[in-house]
């Protein structure tokens, strides 16, 4: 069985780690998405989708350490701007899929109606374990370290990522 498993990861946190770590509990192969890959730099998706690559793959090389070794296709996906579209522009752009995984009311429903089987997992903390309660904690200069895997840490100091946030979120007064 391979999975599909998608988020625009602005940045992956520990809810995708949890999630993650749920496929590979069920499913021997997943293709991750990488989604609005053609969008950085604005407060909703500050990386790009080669500084998301490599957040994903470190942190899923942290995963493996943990469930052993499997095979994960990371796959950068631009935006099509037509749902009814937009699962055949993902089939097309991956490796062949038998299961998704997803919470995204709108991902499940455009798959589903394309035929796919649909999961959905738990939520984990997604009280904190949330994209943009991180992104206000960068801009607010809060604590944001604990809630991303170390890997991600890391690649997102190595391109000075909360600064490039921080400058993104001002003003020009
Ligand atoms: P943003 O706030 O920027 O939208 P996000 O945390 O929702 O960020 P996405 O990349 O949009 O992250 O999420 C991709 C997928 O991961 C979605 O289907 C979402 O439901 C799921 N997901 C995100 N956070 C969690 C979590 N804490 N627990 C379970 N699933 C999650
Ligand atoms: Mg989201």
């Amino acid at each position: 069985m391979r999975a599909f498993f998608i988020g625009r990861f602005q940045p992956y946190h520990l809810g995708h780690h949890e999630v993650l770590r749920e496929i590979f509990s069920e499913v021997e192969e997943v293709v991750i998405g990488i989604g609005s890959a053609q969008e950085s730099h604005t407060i909703e998706n500050p990386f790009t989708a080669g500084e998301r690559v490599m957040m994903v793959d470190r942190a899923v090389g942290e995963l493996m350490a943990e469930v052993g070794e499997r095979k994960v296709y990371i796959i950068p996906l631009e935006d099509v701007y037509r749902n009814s579209l937009w699962v055949s522009h993902v089939v097309s752009m991956t490796p062949y899929f038998n299961v998704v995984y997803s919470n995204n009311p709108l991902v499940i429903r455009l798959f589903r109606e394309a035929g796919f089987e649909v999961r959905k997992t738990k939520l984990f903390n997604r009280v904190s374990y949330q994209g943009t309660e991180i992104r206000r904690r960068m801009i607010c200069g809060e604590r944001w370290e604990d809630l991303v895997p170390r890997p991600v840490v890391e690649v997102i100091e190595g391109i000075d990522g909360v600064k490039r946030l921080r400058d993104i979120a001002g003003t020009d007064v």
